[in-house]
């Protein structure tokens, strides 16, 4: 990035030059590490301006290995301004993945280096530069900030995508264009001349009612008429060996490398490969293999027409011949795909009912074409805020729509590929099925395999964004999610779901018509870029706002800091809501005061897009400090859909109704504020300690003794591989576990005060191992001992630190009285944690007061 310039430079500033440093190829040459070296061509060079002050980047210190000296002359100056950076630095995770003291990957709180500046006159001033305040890593995680400093550049307004690309970004979801409003239409008309075979020698014009401008005609011979084109049709084009298909359009936006003379290709894209001949055997939403040979074409001509194709070959669209999923190997050319225009309705029930039940329901052909119902998008948008379907796009690859249980779809002859899931309860269906002639019909039956519903427990998603309430009903209900929390939010200056929120509705309640059994409530996410996200659902009365604060990227240029997640989730509990830390740890701040605070239900462990990821032990290592330090809060699962590129409880929370009592929303919210909830991708557990469930706190008296630990794990969907006990952090016991179904009891020695949660592994055979569910603990107090950790205490400490450094230094200001508040919060948080690491008899080092004498002007 030579001369990084993001506007026009403060004359208030000078670039301040000195005698030392290195050049730019000593610094590239230096060792660093690669992925370092590999961004260093984007770094600042020459005469730069960020955040409108001049630098000049010439000649870069490298603190590294020993003592660096620059020497300036004569420098003077109120404020100087450091533009620097870090290097990344390794994890220092154990063999389970986990990290302890978890400081982050930012290192919160780890000296970067020390700069001392000597004045003239002898003087000297030492200045601490600390991971995540006064510095931060050249590409920070998502949510790890600095709190008192600022990237270099600056952040901006961006243009709505009809400013950007003209006002078709709604029309271009509906792929389709008429292309019949052009500046100057001419109209094309085909007359069949009866004569065919005689001869013409003129055309004479009479002028009528309108003055009319004939600018050619054409002659030919075709069996119909040939501006009239036929249904949707789809063929597979094999490319020679070595050549790559490019999606590139030509200058009047067609498809290069395809295309039709009397038609036109309506999409084409890399055949995905799905394992047909062993259907039945593969895993619900397992990603086909996508070819790198052969195209999917679906297009639509006269059949007459003849493809183009590049390199100048021609095939006439009638001359194909049938696909046939053996051949294709080896050969190049067009074959045609068994058409789909058997109309079927599908039904889909559970086994011993004759009810339909909602479903995420895929199908396709032999050629692994996606055959979606009638209604449904046959080309899902899985592109952020483009398009809020009920589709799920698995990586784009993997194509489901959800239905209410009977849908209607057009199918080709001969054998289909169905796939049926409805959640972790029921076992996910891969059915082979052979459409004939006289198909009219076609029932597929599920089986619910596990009980957990039926033993009081409920799912959730915690976290979805942008659907349609009643979109989310539909795909709660086929997903098996009971609760579905939808949340509206501010993103800069795009607010969503506002409309949907009123603080009372449960949609799905028998109240608001429904059947009780799937529900869905609108809560909002309040969010901060520095100082993190919460989530608050489930309240009443009028929406918590400003949803946003503090600027971008989560909020609007200009927006200040005029409330901290503590507030919002005060506000929140008030109003009968549950407070949910979303996708745990990050952004990594303030959370560590509201957590201190008492005022966070849960914390959330996230999956986004990702089936196969797991729960992180990212998210783990930083929960299992405050549990370490005795801050029960429950595990909840969600998801943070956004796009159809992430299933609704994709990773979901199981809570645990309490007994004798019915489903109701506000049931649901006893059992998170209870902790009896575990977060799971499929497997399905429990555990007790001494018989009391997930959740628990009790006491043991004197020098402890020995828990009597009962758990079960059963899955339908990811198959199981191992079954741990974790013990203040740590893996404690481990078993081997049957894919399917495994149970067991361990006794454990509490000397000591302990919380214990159970963690299942698990993978699909062509996946790797992943933590699949992991419960809330039970925390057992021994002998009155306090839960404390020194080292995760600080951790949490120094966080609570941040979060005031961030107010104090670089937050934009709201009003005094509103930042004096706020400073007190964190204060009380951050003084309460101290105390009790004081009183558990730990010392540690004070870090240097967060003295800002800025704030005393
Ligand atoms: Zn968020
Ligand atoms: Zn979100």
């Amino acid at each position: 990035m030579p001369r990084f310039q993001d506007g026009p430079a403060t004359g208030l500033f000078q670039p301040v030059r000195w005698e030392g440093g290195l050049s730019r190829g000593a610094l590239a040459a230096a060792s660093l590490s690669p992925e370092m070296k590999a961004a260093l061509p984007e770094a600042p060079e020459g005469e730069c301006v960020c955040r409108g002050i001049p630098f000049s980047a010439d000649h870069p210190v490298l603190i590294q290995g020993q003592r660096r000296t620059v020497s300036f002359s004569g420098l003077k100056a109120r404020w100087l301004i450091f533009l620097h950076t870090t290097d990344r630095s390794p994890l220092g995770e154990n063999a389970h993945g986990f990290i302890s003291p978890m400081r982050g990957e930012g290192r919160l709180g780890e000296i970067a280096c020390t700069y001392r500046l000597r004045y003239q006159d002898g003087h000297q001033e030492t200045l601490p530069i600390v991971r995540r305040r006064q510095i931060s890593v050249f590409a920070r995680r998502w949510g790890e900030n600095s709190f008192d400093a600022v990237g270099h550049a600056k952040p901006r307004a961006t243009r709505a995508p009809h400013e950007q690309l003209g006002p078709e970004w709604g029309r271009k979801q509906t792929r389709v264009d008429s292309a019949d409003f052009p500046p100057f239409l001419c109209w094309l008309w085909a007359w069949e001349n009866p004569r065919p075979n005689a001869p013409l020698t003129e055309l004479e014009c009479e002028p009528g009612s309108v003055p009319v401008v004939l600018f050619g005609m054409s002659g030919g011979d075709a069996g119909s008429n040939p501006l009239r084109w036929e249904g949707r049709s789809k063929a597979i084009l094999t490319l020679p060996a070595g050549v790559s298909f490019s999606p590139d359009l030509d200058e009047s936006g067609l498809l290069r490398d395809v295309s039709l003379d009397l038609g036109q290709v309506i999409s084409a894209q890399p055949r995905p490969l799905y394992p047909n001949d062993g259907w039945d055997a593969s895993y619900n939403n397992m990603l086909p293999r996508i070819s790198d040979r052969e195209v999917l074409i679906e297009y639509t001509a006269h059949p007459e027409a003849v493809f183009h194709i590049a390199g100048g070959r021609t095939v006439p669209a009638s001359g194909l011949a049938a696909f046939a999923p053996a051949s294709g190997r080896g050969g190049s050319g067009l074959a045609s795909v068994a058409p789909s225009r058997t109309r079927v309705r599908l039904r889909i029930v559970e086994r011993g009912s004759s009810k339909p039940v909602p479903v995420k329901l895929h199908v396709h052909g032999e050629a692994g074409e996606y055959l979606a119902p009638v209604d449904r998008h046959r080309i899902p948008n899985h592109a952020w805020f483009e398009d809020y379907s009920v589709d799920f796009s698995h990586r784009g690859q993997h194509w489901c729509t959800y239905i209410d249980g009977e849908t209607v779809m057009d199918l080709p002859l001969g054998p289909v590929h169905l796939e049926a899931s409805k959640g972790f309860e029921i076992k996910p269906v891969r059915k082979r099925i052979v459409v004939d002639g006289s198909t009219s019909e076609i029932t597929v039956e599920l089986d619910r395999v596990l009980p957990w519903r039926a033993r009081g427990w409920v799912t959730a998603d915690t976290h979805v964004h942008f659907l349609s309430p009643v979109s989310a009903l539909l795909e709660g209900a086929a997903e098996g999610v009971n609760v579905v929390n939808l949340l509206a939010s501010q993103w800069g200056e795009l607010m969503t779901n506002v409309g949907d929120f009123d603080g009372k509705t449960t949609w799905g309640s028998r109240e608001a018509g429904g059947d009780g059994e799937h529900l869905v409530r609108v809560g909002t996410e309040n969010r901060q870029h520095v100082l993190g996200h919460i989530s608050l659902l489930g309240y009443e009365g009028r929406i918590i706002a400003p949803m946003t604060t503090g600027g971008p990227d989560e909020s609007a240029l200009g927006d200040p800091v005029g409330a901290l997640l503590s507030d919002w989730a005060e506000q929140c509990k008030a109003r009968g809501g549950v407070v949910i830390v979303p996708h745990f740890p990050n952004p990594r701040a303030e959370h560590a005061a509201a957590l201190v605070g008492g005022r966070v239900d849960g914390v959330e462990m996230t999956a986004w897009g990702n089936l196969y990821g797991g729960i992180d032990p990212y998210s783990l290592s930083d929960w299992y400090r405050y549990l370490n330090c005795g801050y029960l809060v429950a595990a909840v699962g969600g998801t943070d859909k956004m796009s159809s590129d992430t299933a609704v409880g994709t990773v979901r929370t199981y809570a645990r109704i309490q007994h004798g009592k019915p489903f109701s929303y506000d049931e649901w919210k006893e059992a998170v504020r209870r902790c009896e909830t575990f977060v799971t991708y499929g497997p399905l557990i429990e555990l007790t300690v001494d018989g009391k469930p997930m959740g628990s706190r009790f006491s043991l008296s004197g020098s402890g003794g020995t828990l009597d630990i009962e758990w079960r794990a059963q899955s339908v969907t990811v198959p199981m591989s191992r079954v741990e006990l974790v013990v203040n952090g740590e893996i404690r016991e481990s078993v081997a576990a049957d894919p399917w179904t495994a149970e067991g009891r361990w006794q454990l020695k509490a000397d000591r005060s302990s919380w214990v949660a159970l963690l299942v592994r698990g993978h699909y055979p062509d996946q790797p191992e992943i933590v699949a569910a992991h419960s809330s603990p039970v925390m057992v107090q021994v002998g009155g001992g306090a839960f404390m950790a020194a080292a995760d205490a600080l951790t949490i400490l120094e966080q609570i630190e941040g979060a005031l450094a961030y107010l104090d230094t670089v937050g934009t200001r709201a009003d005094t009285a509103s930042y004096r508040r706020m400073r007190m919060v964190l204060e009380s948080a951050h003084r309460s944690l101290h105390n009790r690491m004081h009183q558990a008899g730990h010392y540690h080092e004070h870090t240097p007061p967060a003295d800002h004498p800025e704030h005393h002007r």
